[in-house]
């Protein structure tokens, strides 16, 4: 029996760890609250469409004519005005009578059907092509073949049809994205309720670890982990505080975590959590906080740490402004230093966790199944995430098949690949052609 904490034991603890958003909503315009979640569900002020209006350029009549009008008939209607978007007919429409109208227009209370002016002939007095004479009345006729066509209602947007007034319009927990955005510009919402941006700060750890602008030593390796997690968090919507590279030395690793408790909501560090390690990362943890230090049954990734900076030193710390003075206590996530590990750990573990944390509802990037182009190896009692390629194959069902070689540190696979493929914990070896799931990549770097 493995000791090793499952995936998804790891992902329900810190589910029920994570905290929501601490303070009150912040409302915002609507342009700057782009990328935000919504704090609250919107009620829509107004229906959506405000009045009935026309699908199409035509003309508008009542359907009770349309039976009239049945056994082959055709039927001829007179057009007593033009409305057009943004310019309603104020005027009747008197029984058999009809209004030309245009797409956006509003369709008055007497007339419920538009029929496209494709489908008419439109004729004056005489019976003759219509020649925009003002002095003749116009006349439309509908063949047997259009009325045939047309039901009650055809071509009318009913008022309310996409959002009835009084009805939830975006949920609490949405994110603001551009469809988000133009819903709430459609009901005339000029100012959001947003979840207060998250802060987040970032340090990597390690004696090897070389900033950019440094000369390469023996033995030391450039800070890839710096620029994949930031650049996660980026997308994410996060603001981010960016502490650098700190070495493996305890008084600069106090300062680095003070300073990033005291200025941000989420701690994130790389490198140093591994068991057994003769790193200061870990004692400092503990020292700070309430840490957990996780071996997790996946791969890549085993070593992860989670837990709260304690702020022990409040009376004599850096003062705080004063939005911060009520903060909860510092989320920390302490991530496995192997670049990809790092990444599929933030991806699987911590990116959920902060979604939460910003009041999101949606949290996983959607599932998806595609069969493995491939036999893989798999050992039951860990879950296994592999870069993939995900591709639709000649029949149309996506395939997946892996980058190849899959060391924990090779960050050009993570560049190829385009998915994650999960092996879930308790599956085994896996045969061409078996469904697997994967998680496009897409939206998520
Ligand atoms: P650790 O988790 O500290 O034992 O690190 C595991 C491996 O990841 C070691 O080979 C480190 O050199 C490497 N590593 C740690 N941090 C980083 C980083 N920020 N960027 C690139 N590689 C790193
Ligand atoms: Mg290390």
């Amino acid at each position: 029996m493995s000791p090793d904490l499952a995936l998804h034991e790891a992902q329900a603890l810190l589910a029920a760890h994570t905290p929501g958003p601490a303070a009150a909503p912040e409302i915002l315009p609507l342009p700057a609250a782009a990328g935000r979640i919504l704090a609250r569900d919107l009620i829509s002020p107004i229906n959506v469409p405000a009045h009935n209006n026309s699908a199409m350029d035509g003309y508008a009549f009542a359907s009770a004519l349309l039976p009239q009008a049945s056994h082959g008939a055709a039927l001829t209607l007179r057009v007593v005005g033009t409305a057009l978007a943004g310019r309603p007919w104020t005027g009747a429409v008197p029984a058999g009578c009809c209004l030309r109208i245009m797409t956006g227009a509003v369709v008055p209370e007497t007339v419920d059907t538009v029929v496209p002016h494709e489908l008419v002939h439109s004729t004056d007095a005489a019976g003759q092509e219509q020649q925009q004479d003002q002095h003749q009345e116009e006349h439309i006729t509908l063949p047997p073949a259009t009325l045939a066509s047309l039901t009650a209602g055809a071509n009318v947007r009913l008022a309310g049809e996409d959002l009835a007034q009084g009805q939830v319009a975006l949920r609490q927990g949405q994110r603001l994205h551009a469809a988000a955005l133009g819903l709430a510009a459609s009901l005339g919402l000029a100012e959001l309720p947003v979840t207060p941006r998250l802060r987040v700060a970032y340090f990597s750890t390690g004696d090897e670890i070389l900033s950019l602008g440094e000369a390469p030593r023996p033995g030391a390796v450039y800070d890839s982990n710096r620029y994949t997690i930031l650049g996660m968090l980026r997308t994410l919507g996060v603001e981010t505080i960016d502490l650098g590279a700190i070495a493996d030395n305890p008084t600069q690793l106090r300062a680095a975590f003070t300073q990033a408790a005291a200025q941000a909501d989420v701690v994130i560090t790389s490198g140093g959590v591994s068991t057994g390690t003769a790193d200061h990362t870990q004692a400092l943890m503990q020292e700070l906080g309430e840490v957990a230090f996780w071996r997790l049954a996946l791969r890549p990734g085993r070593p992860f740490a989670f837990g709260k900076i304690i702020d022990k030193s409040a009376s004599n710390a850096i003062p705080a402004s004063a939005d911060r003075s009520q903060k909860q206590s510092t989320l920390l996530f302490g991530l496995p230093g192997n670049p990809v590990a790092a990444m599929v750990c933030f991806l699987t573990l911590v990116r959920p966790a902060l979604l939460q944390r910003m009041g999101a509802s949606a949290s996983a990037p959607l599932s998806l199944s595609a069969r493995a182009s491939h036999a893989i190896k798999k050992r039951p009692g860990r879950t296994e995430i592999l870069r993939a390629v995900v591709e639709p194959g000649a029949d149309g069902v996506l395939t997946a098949r892996t980058t190849g070689a899959q060391g924990s540190g090779l960050l050009h696979s993570m560049v190829q690949a385009n998915a994650l493929l999960q092996l879930e914990h308790e599956r085994g070896n896996v045969a061409a052609g078996e469904w697997v799931n994967v998680w496009l990549l897409d939206g998520l770097l």
